[in-house]
């Protein structure tokens, strides 16, 4: 029993320090957070935004940095909503917070037809008012609680219905150009974030609160990545790395990358294309965060030689 509990507990603190060390990393490549910044940390009552609420008070104790966080909960008045378990949360915590009370439930309901999907009027909605609070606030960052399997789950959703190769950036400036929004757990596995949550036992908010099925593609996409993280580990964070390591000249896009202006001058060039060599696959796809997930002999993929 008490061998049990140790192990728990190294299990916890090895979770816990990665998911720190990804957010610091994420912090800093992206500049996220700078001296003197008010940072309004969004919280749904979902693993991810208690997550990063956590990270972040943890954060602020150390940082080399000075910054405030103020939490924010918009209560979007969907029936059941317990309006009583995120202000006890933070309370008990001795955290600034606002919740931010707007029946947007109601209006969506009103607006939408029956059967048609009601999440871009329902986002619109709620993006509109949380830039109003991060304003009235005088935050200067607005901290979501995407991750990376979110980021690459947009990826897809976009490719597969969007014809776009877009993702969700870790750090964005708003339309209007009033608010920059960060994303600290851009580098963090959602499965790092379940045992995370499950291990603090956040007091978690239903989110299917609205009755929506608008999520059904998405929830296709994240099916399709367990199966491949069971199947080939490594492959999501080869695919994120892939994110950070664009090669506009060997895609097809001729607004990032000057096609046309391409002749060959008979100079050497250093990333230069060689045409003709297969690509370089590797025998394992190797998951380099986790030192405890070994890849197996089921993750060994077949060459096809180009
Ligand atoms: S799932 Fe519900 S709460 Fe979330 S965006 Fe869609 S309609 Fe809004």
């Amino acid at each position: 029993m008490q061998s049990q509990i140790k192990s728990e507990k190294t299990h916890f603190n090895k979770l816990q320090k990665r998911l720190r060390r990804e957010v610091g990393r994420a912090i800093a490549e992206y500049n996220m957070i700078e001296d003197g910044d008010r940072i309004m940390v969004c919280l749904s009552g979902g693993k991810d935004s208690y997550t990063l609420l956590d990270i972040l008070l943890n954060l602020k104790t150390y940082a080399p940095v000075n910054f405030d966080l103020i939490a924010v909960n918009l209560d979007q008045k969907q029936p059941g909503f317990p309006e009583h378990i995120l202000p006890e949360y933070l309370e008990s915590l001795g955290v600034e917070y606002r919740i931010v009370e707007e029946d947007t439930y109601s209006i969506v309901k009103e607006k939408v037809p029956e059967g048609k999907t009601t999440c871009a009027l329902c986002s619109r909605l709620r993006r509109g008012i949380l830039y109003r609070t991060a304003t009235e606030l005088k935050a200067t960052k607005i901290a979501l609680g995407h991750h990376r399997d979110d980021i690459l789950e947009t990826l897809f959703l976009n490719m597969f219905y969007g014809g776009k190769m877009k993702a969700m950036p870790p750090k964005l400036v708003s339309d209007d150009g009033q608010h920059t929004v960060i994303r600290p757990l851009a580098f963090c596995r959602e499965k790092d974030i379940v045992r995370f949550s499950e291990f603090k036992e956040f007091p978690i908010i239903p989110c299917n609160l609205c009755g929506s099925q608008e999520n059904l593609q998405r929830q296709a996409i994240k099916a399709m990545f367990t199966e491949w993280d069971k199947r080939f580990p490594g492959r999501m964070e080869s695919m994120f790395r892939a994110l950070r390591n664009v090669a506009p000249s060997h895609l097809a896009d001729s607004s990032l990358f000057d096609f046309k202006s391409l002749t060959a001058d008979g100079k050497p060039m250093e990333d230069g294309d060689t045409a003709f060599d297969p690509v370089d696959v590797p025998l394992t796809f190797k998951d380099e965060t986790d030192e405890e997930e070994k890849p197996d002999q089921a993750s060994i993929v077949n060459i096809v030689n180009l």
